[in-house]
């Protein structure tokens, strides 16, 4: 039977539940368990898919194609594992499964209630979860308190009764906010919100609180006290200068161990952390630094590029160089001047995105990056429109264009493919998910992995126009990795230039701070290079 670390919320959101599940999954992984993370989000939506990056973030996408949260990412990075779509739960997915079953007739006539039908169905996901697994962590998210919220701690409660009251801990993640005018943390918040949980039946075990300042052993103690938990289970967590330094603080404060004291679990292994601490320590403490713009579309939202970020971040620990990313909001290009806008980079990047808005923006960058020998990286739309710029500027194919942008443009040179066409209301199927890639020998893409076949996460609707692939190539566009199922073309290099590539999926999916992504590592190491200080 798998044991269950139930992670919740209260006070405010943005705490870091994510990042704390994450860092007890790692911590427990490095001991030697098999542990698996799955993110509960109450609300109605099926996937997050649908959702806007502006409001929610990065779309996270995994091998078998689930558009998910951001905080699966997290979890990948840190437990160093691919998860699938069964790691991650939301009320519109319990309930489709759930209505569907009931116009079945597999209720045997029963009237489908909340509890026990909406709770069931949550249950056996998580049961389902664990097995083959030592652990399964589970973050609920919102915060306690949330209408929505209220079916899926009901449903934990009762995990206590269906998997044993030995199996299950949870652990609430809470704020102790600093009052400026008392010049002192408060502990209220946390009192009510524990009191919240505990009256909806969950006594929490351990309590993570967030604080600005350190809090003293009175305070822990105070704390335990009013929540009724002991003082070595009320855990501080101050704002770190990077996520990566969460697992070793908590560590350092025996929270794994705890962790698996509550749970009767015995284990005599310390966990390896050295592989962790020369992240951070590189990352803190990088002698040299490159900058890197970030020309993308959504760049007012912090995690909209959440991924693109952190991989860029793994490349600069891979080559011990500080990455600094100058975010620039593509629309600004078109009206300050490229020249304004990317003074000084030392690489630029062009992430993914949706929609007309801010595309003649990233073009420009292209022309840019192309003339004046900046390293340049394109992701999924940014290899679209280095696709485009070149069409247009170098084979000099007048209104060049992507579909997305000009369904009647005259040289579709990113295009929908017929077989996508008209399969959904948005006007063609994304391509989402893993899927294998053929790399050209000779070129920069098969030195970057070093592989001749890859895997990489997609997507997209719209795709290399074959048509004008010739053209291109002889233009002296090259094609340097081709899809290994169909024929389409899945990166794009100029030989010649220092580092320009694109690629129509996203790499920064898979990148993890111990293992970064091969083109990230390429891109950041040419950007060095450019600087001269290599
Ligand atoms: N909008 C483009 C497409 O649908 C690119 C998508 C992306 O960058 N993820 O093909």
């Amino acid at each position: 039977m798998a044991k269950y670390v139930f992670i919740t919320g209260g006070v405010v959101s943005s705490l870091g539940k994510g990042i704390t599940a994450a860092s007890i999954g790692t911590l427990l992984k490095k001991r030697g368990f098999r542990v698996s993370i799955i993110k509960v989000d109450p609300y109605l939506n099926v996937d997050a898919g649908t959702m806007n990056p502006f409001q929610h973030g990065e779309v996270f996408v995994t091998d078998d194609g689930a558009e998910t949260d951001l905080d699966l990412g997290h979890y990948e990075r840190f437990i160093d594992e691919s998860l699938c779509e069964e790691n991650t739960v939301t009320t519109g997915k319990i309930y489709s499964r759930v209505i569907e079953r009931e116009r079945r007739g597999a209720y045997l006539g029963a009237t489908v209630q909340v509890i026990p039908h909406i709770t069931n169905d949550i249950q056996e996901r998580l049961l389902k979860a664990g097995d083959g697994r030592d652990f399964v962590i589970v973050e609920i998210g919102g915060t306690v308190g949330d209408i929505e919220g209220l079916p899926f701690l009901e449903a934990i409660r009762q995990m206590s009764d269906r998997a044993g009251r030995e199996n299950v801990l949870y652990c609430h993640v809470t704020l102790i906010p600093w009052l400026e005018a008392a010049k002192e943390l408060k502990t209220k918040p946390t009192q009510h919100s524990v009191q919240e949980l505990r009256r909806i039946g969950i006594l929490p075990n351990i309590l993570v609180c967030r604080t600005s300042y350190p809090m003293t052993e009175d305070m822990k103690n105070k704390i335990a006290l009013f929540c009724s938990v002991p003082p070595e289970a009320v855990i501080e967590t101050p704002d770190e200068p990077t996520i990566y330094r969460v697992p070793l603080s908590l560590h350092r404060q025996k929270l794994d161990r705890l962790v698996l004291k509550y749970l009767s679990v015995s284990c005599e292994r310390e966990p390896d952390l050295s592989d962790w601490e020369q992240v951070v320590d590189r990352f803190m403490n990088a002698p040299k630094s490159v900058e890197i713009a970030l020309v993308g579309k959504y760049i007012q939202h912090k995690d909209a590029y959440l991924s693109v970020v952190e991989a860029l971040y793994h490349a600069g620990i891979a080559h011990n160089v500080k990455v600094k990313v100058r975010s620039v909001e593509s629309t600004d290009v078109e009206t300050k001047g490229v020249e304004a806008m990317l003074e000084g980079v030392d690489g630029i990047l062009i992430p993914g995105g949706f929609g007309n808005r801010g595309i003649e923006g990233m073009i420009v960058t292209v022309r840019h990056a192309r003339e004046n020998e900046i390293p340049l990286l394109g992701i999924c739309l940014g290899m679209q429109m280095m696709v485009i710029e070149y069409a247009r500027n170098v084979c000099h194919l007048a209104g060049a264009h992507s579909q997305e942008m000009d369904p009647a443009t005259v040289h579709p040179v990113i295009h929908l493919m017929e077989e996508q066409v008209s399969i959904d209301k948005l006007g063609g199927t994304m391509r989402l998910g893993a899927y294998d890639c053929d790399l050209v020998p000779g070129t920069e893409a098969r030195r970057a992995y070093g592989a001749d076949r890859i895997s990489e996460r997609h997507r997209h609707r719209y795709e290399f126009n074959n048509t004008y692939r010739r053209r291109l190539e002889d233009a002296g566009l090259k094609v340097s990795g081709i899809c290994a199922e169909r024929d389409l073309v899945e990166i794009v290099e100029l030989p010649g230039h220092p580092w320009f590539l694109g690629g129509q999926f996203h790499g920064e999916l898979k990148s993890r701070p111990i293992h970064p992504h091969p083109l990230f590592a390429a891109f950041v190491g040419a950007a060095i290079k450019k600087k001269g200080i290599n």
